[in-house]
């Protein structure tokens, strides 16, 4: 990684002075600005045209209040967001977080991160993010819906199908989606299947979307490790979480031959030296929803539980890493401990979850890293796909939707490829893919005028 350029810097100080206090926003915007360097040395007009000032604004910010009653009747209150970023190449689109750390420089660093991701697919959407600081966690299904109806009698009014289309992310999946789906539906009196994705089957949802996010990172990694003329097979494998990202990554490792040793949840990792048994881990984490120790209960003597506080999931041996938990979950030292072990290669399944400094530590000891902007740009690809069902109302194969993201996670793999070596970068994933993503939304965003 390189510094600043130093016409850029400026932007980066008004970015920090104009969102003060939003650390993750500033962090998402250096790191795309350290690459744009390159661009303006080739094409001066961006920045006459202030395209890189204006990408870093987003086009709307919403915060609203969401009161609800819980099961003892007492009034609760959250507070609601929805930063509608960019919408240049199409409406609004990204996932929907409840989890108590979320605040609106946490939405803004997704909206921007969503944003080059989005273009990075090639498919016509546009960039945002929302959610709430609403703890999901011993919640029960009864204050799940009424939490999600008062939500979305809020946020109702800026969605639409060709306006804003939300999915979901950390803390939201198939059943607060159905639960925010039925009220905008009530509201609206409208069934606008393609207002929202992640829609379970049953009312028109995509056969693989569930698995895309992981199953895309999957596929991402397998073409970078090819490059190197390797695969997954028979290399040692952690992923960190134990979500929707990390299920599914896992499962399609598994797929390929590679054996995961370890996962984990917020409390702590689990070591299965014989492989993670997906289907117990899904029973635990999909359906009971319990915490990552009863994995290790019930597997016995297979497996085994270390606390958070007693060590990370990245102190695991492993060759390929798959961060899919959180932002900055894997620091400098962890990535040091990743590199000594024998790492070569690491995908973010996550958005943003290694540190800068971590980012560095691969990139100087030579592991191919895959940013999440391109690598998990799988959900999201599933989530155009799962518009264009709606609009036809049409809806298809399995195999069918799987190939199409196989073949979109191969795209993107080598448009990031080529472009870094365009810009003299080879094999820099990170600076290809914030290249290839801010080209095509500038572009576009040039030709609409000053807007
Ligand atoms: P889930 O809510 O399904 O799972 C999140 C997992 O990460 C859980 O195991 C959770 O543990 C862990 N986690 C969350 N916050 C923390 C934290 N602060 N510290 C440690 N562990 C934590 O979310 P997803 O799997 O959907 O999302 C995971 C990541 O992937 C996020 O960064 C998300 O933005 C990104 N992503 C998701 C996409 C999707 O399609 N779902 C698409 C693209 C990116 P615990 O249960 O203990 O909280």
């Amino acid at each position: 990684m390189m510094g600043i350029d130093e016409k850029l810097q400026p932007i980066l100080a008004e970015v920090k002075r104009r969102n003060a206090g939003e650390p993750e926003f500033h962090q998402a915007v250096h790191e795309v600005l350290e690459s744009l360097g390159r661009v303006v040395a080739k094409h001066p007009h961006y920045l006459d045209l202030a395209l890189i000032e204006r990408i870093c604004e987003p086009e709307r910010q919403i915060i609203f209040r969401i009161p609800w009653v819980d099961d003892h009747g007492k009034v609760q209150i959250n507070r609601g967001f929805r930063v509608q970023f960019n919408s240049a190449l199409g409406p609004y689109k990204g996932g929907m977080r409840f989890h108590p750390s979320v605040n609106v420089g946490i939405i803004k660093f997704l909206g921007f991160e969503q944003t080059f991701k989005n273009a990075l697919t090639g498919m016509p959407i546009g960039g945002g993010k929302g959610g709430s600081d609403f703890d999901p966690k011993g919640r029960s299904d009864g204050e799940i819906m009424r939490f999600c109806q008062s939500l979305m009698t809020e946020l109702h009014r800026h969605l639409g199908d060709q306006t804003d289309v939300p999915a979901g992310d950390i803390g939201v999946g198939g059943r607060e989606i159905g639960y925010m789906f039925g009220q905008y539906k009530r509201l609206n009196n409208r069934f606008e299947a393609g207002v929202f994705t992640g829609k379970a089957l049953a009312y028109g949802g995509s056969r693989a979307r569930t698995e895309a996010t992981g199953y895309g990172n999957t596929y991402f990694v397998q073409a970078m490790l090819a490059t190197k003329g390797t695969s997954y097979d028979g290399k040692r494998v952690v992923v960190s979480g134990s979500g929707n990202v990390a299920i599914y990554t896992i499962e399609k490792v598994q797929s390929f031959g590679g054996k995961v040793v370890a996962c984990s949840d917020s409390s702590g990792y689990v070591i299965d030296e014989s492989g993670i048994d997906l289907a117990l881990l899904k029973e635990v984490k999909d359906v009971r929803r319990e915490r990552i120790s009863e994995y290790a209960r019930r597997r016995g003597a297979d497996a085994h539980f270390v606390p958070a506080e007693k060590g990370s999931v990245w102190d695991v041996a492993c060759q390929v890493a798959m961060p899919s938990a959180t932002q900055n979950e894997l620091s400098g030292k962890d990535a040091r401990a990743l590199v000594k072990n024998g790492v070569m290669a690491v995908g973010e399944g996550a958005n943003m979850p290694c540190t800068p400094e971590a980012v560095k530590v691969f990139q100087d000891a030579g592991v191919l890293f895959a940013p999440g902007k391109a690598a998990n740009a799988g959900g999201v690809a599933t989530s155009a796909l799962e518009m264009q069902q709606n609009a036809s109302r049409d809806s298809w194969t399995f195999e069918q939707t799987e190939a199409r993201l196989a073949t979109i996670m191969r795209n993107i793999h080598d448009t990031c490829h080529a472009t870094a070596e365009e810009y003299g970068a080879p094999g820099d994933y990170v600076l290809g893919a914030n290249i290839a993503g801010f080209v095509r939304v500038a572009e576009a965003m040039r030709m609409l005028g000053v807007i």
